[in-house]
C-alpha cells in the first residue's frame, strides 16, 4: 500500500530525514515513535504530500509522489490525515465539517453526504452532536469529529499524528477505542503515538525513530521487551 525507498528531506541546511526505508502492506497497523523532533511529523507528511521529500521515491497505492499534482490530489483521496489539533473548520457544524469534502471534492450529492456523514457519526459515538459548532464539544469529541470526517472520504489508508497527546487524560481513552475499532475493521493505519498500551493493542509494528532515522522496528512484543538499540531502550526508559 506504501513504499519508501531511499527517501532524504532538509528543511534547508537541517537533514531532517534520512534514508528512509519503508513498505507497509494493506491492512497493517504501524506505531511511530520516538523523541520529539525525530521526524515523526515530517515523515508522514511527506506520505500525503503536506511535506515533499527531495531524495527518494515514494508510491502510494501504486501512485508515485513526484512534482505531478495529478498524482498528488490521487493520492490525497486516498490517504486520510488526523492531526493533534483536530483542525475542524470552527465556522461549520459537525454535519457540515463532514461533508464539505465529499461534496465539493468528490460531487457526492448533499443527501447522501449527510448519510454517510450520520454513517460515521454513529460509528464514533456521537451521532447526537451532528448540529453543534466544534467549539461546543470536548475535546475527545472533536477529535472524534476529525476522525468521522476523514472517513467520510472512504480512505485507504489513514494516518495519525499524536491525535491524542491535545487532550486531558479522560478523553484520551475513547478516542483510542475509536481508533482500535477502526483496526480491528482492517484499515491501514500509521500512528504517530506515545500511547504504547494502544501499540500493544493494535500495532503489528512498533517503528522507533530519533534523529531523522528509523532506528528499529519489530512486532510490539519483541519492540517492548526486546529492544535492540540502545536509543531505543533509553526512550522506552523514559516514556515507560
Ligand atoms: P517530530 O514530529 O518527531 O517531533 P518533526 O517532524 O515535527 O519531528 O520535526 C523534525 C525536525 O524538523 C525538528 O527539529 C523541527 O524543528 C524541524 N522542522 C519541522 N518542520 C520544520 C519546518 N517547516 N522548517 C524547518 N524545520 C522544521
Ligand atoms: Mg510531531
Amino acid at each position: 500500500m506504501i513504499s519508501l525507498a531511499g527517501v532524504n528531506k532538509w528543511y534547508g541546511q537541517f537533514h531532517v530525514l534520512k534514508d528512509i526505508d519503508l513498505t507497509v502492506m494493506k491492512g497493517e497497523r504501524i506505531v511511530i515513535c520516538g523523541p520529539s523532533g525525530s521526524g515523526k511529523s515530517t515523515l508522514i507528511r511527506c506520505i500525503n504530500r503536506l511535506e515533499e521529500h527531495q531524495r527518494g521515491k515514494i508510491v502510494v497505492d501504486g501512485i508515485e509522489l513526484t512534482h505531478d499534482l495529478k498524482n498528488i490530489e490521487k493520492v490525497r483521496r486516498e490517504v486520510g490525515m488526523v492531526f493533534q489539533h483536530f483542525n475542524l473548520f470552527p465556522h461549520l457544524t459537525v454535519l457540515d465539517n463532514l461533508t464539505l469534502a465529499p461534496i465539493w471534492v468528490k460531487k457526492v450529492p448533499k443527501k447522501e453526504a449527510e448519510e454517510v456523514a450520520m454513517h460515521y457519526l454513529k460509528r464514533v459515538k456521537i451521532p447526537e452532536q451532528a448540529g453543534k459548532f466544534p467549539g461546543q464539544l470536548s475535546g475527545g469529541q472533536q477529535q472524534r469529529v476529525a476522525i468521522a470526517r476523514s472517513l467520510c472520504m472512504s480512505p485507504k489508508v489513514m494516518l495519525f499524528d499524536e491525535p491524542t497527546s491535545a487532550l486531558d487524560p479522560e478523553m484520551i481513552k475513547e478516542v483510542l477505542d475509536v481508533m482500535i475499532e477502526l483496526a480491528r475493521s482492517g484499515m491501514t493505519m500509521i500512528c504517530v503515538t506515545h500511547e504504547m498500551g494502544f501499540a500493544r493493542t493494535v500495532a503489528n509494528r512498533v517503528i522507533f525513530m530519533d534523529k531523522g532515522e528509523i532506528i528499529e522496528q519489530n512486532e510490539p512484543e519483541e519492540f517492548f521487551n526486546h529492544p535492540k538499540s540502545e536509543r531505543t531502550k533509553l526512550f522506552l526508559s523514559q516514556i515507560l
